[in-house]
């Protein structure tokens, strides 16, 4: 297995529209996601999407459901992993969840989004079969993260131009500074 970079935010490639995977889901593109996933748990994520390290296809993985704990091993933190393809809203709730949500691209700034409580996600599996999720709490307000990866949206898009702001010069100081002891809460 391959730890692969993390892009970071303001990186071209978190802004550009990731393609659609054709032909199925193939061996190169297992490995790619047995790759992300590895990464994802050694940088105490619980979601990452494939524009984050670079790759600009519509793939994501997760693993929600994570012990807590900075010193646990890629193995120890695997749980239950999720591999999405092609994934697709195709129905959303009106009622509104609220998370403090972060992003490996985006490290050490946590703001509050609202996204639907609950979607409707069609996708392609690790196997390349089609699939389709009804998706509430934590693993709803997860996968609509990782989607907009998928469109070149990060979370801080969703916050007013004055929050972002602020949020993006302290990104700047943090990448700067490269602090390392943060509190952290669940990384998307
Ligand atoms: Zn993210």
């Amino acid at each position: 297995m391959t730890i692969l970079q993390i892009y970071v935010a303001p990186h071209p490639v978190l802004k550009k529209k990731a393609e659609p995977v054709t032909g199925g889901v193939t061996a190169g593109l297992r490995k790619l996601m047995d790759d992300m996933l590895e990464t994802m748990y050694t940088s105490d994520g619980i979601g990452l999407a494939a524009p984050q390290v670079g790759v600009s296809k519509r793939i994501l993985v997760l693993d929600i459901h994570q012990p807590k704990g900075d010193t646990l091993t890629p193995a120890e933190r695997r749980t239950k992993p999720q591999f999405f393809v092609n994934p697709e809203i195709v129905q959303s709730s009106q009622d509104l969840r609220i998370y403090n949500e972060g992003c490996l691209s985006v490290p050490g700034q946590y703001a509050d989004v609202a996204r639907p409580d609950k979607v409707r996600v069609k996708y392609l599996d690790y196997y390349s079969k089609e699939q389709e999720v009804e998706a509430d709490g934590l693993l709803a307000t997860c996968l609509q993260h990782e989607m907009d990866h998928l469109d070149g949206i990060l979370f801080v898009d969703h916050l007013s131009t004055l929050k972002r702001d602020i949020l993006m010069r302290k990104l700047k100081k943090f990448t700067k500074e490269n602090e390392e002891d943060l509190e952290k809460t669940h990384v998307l």
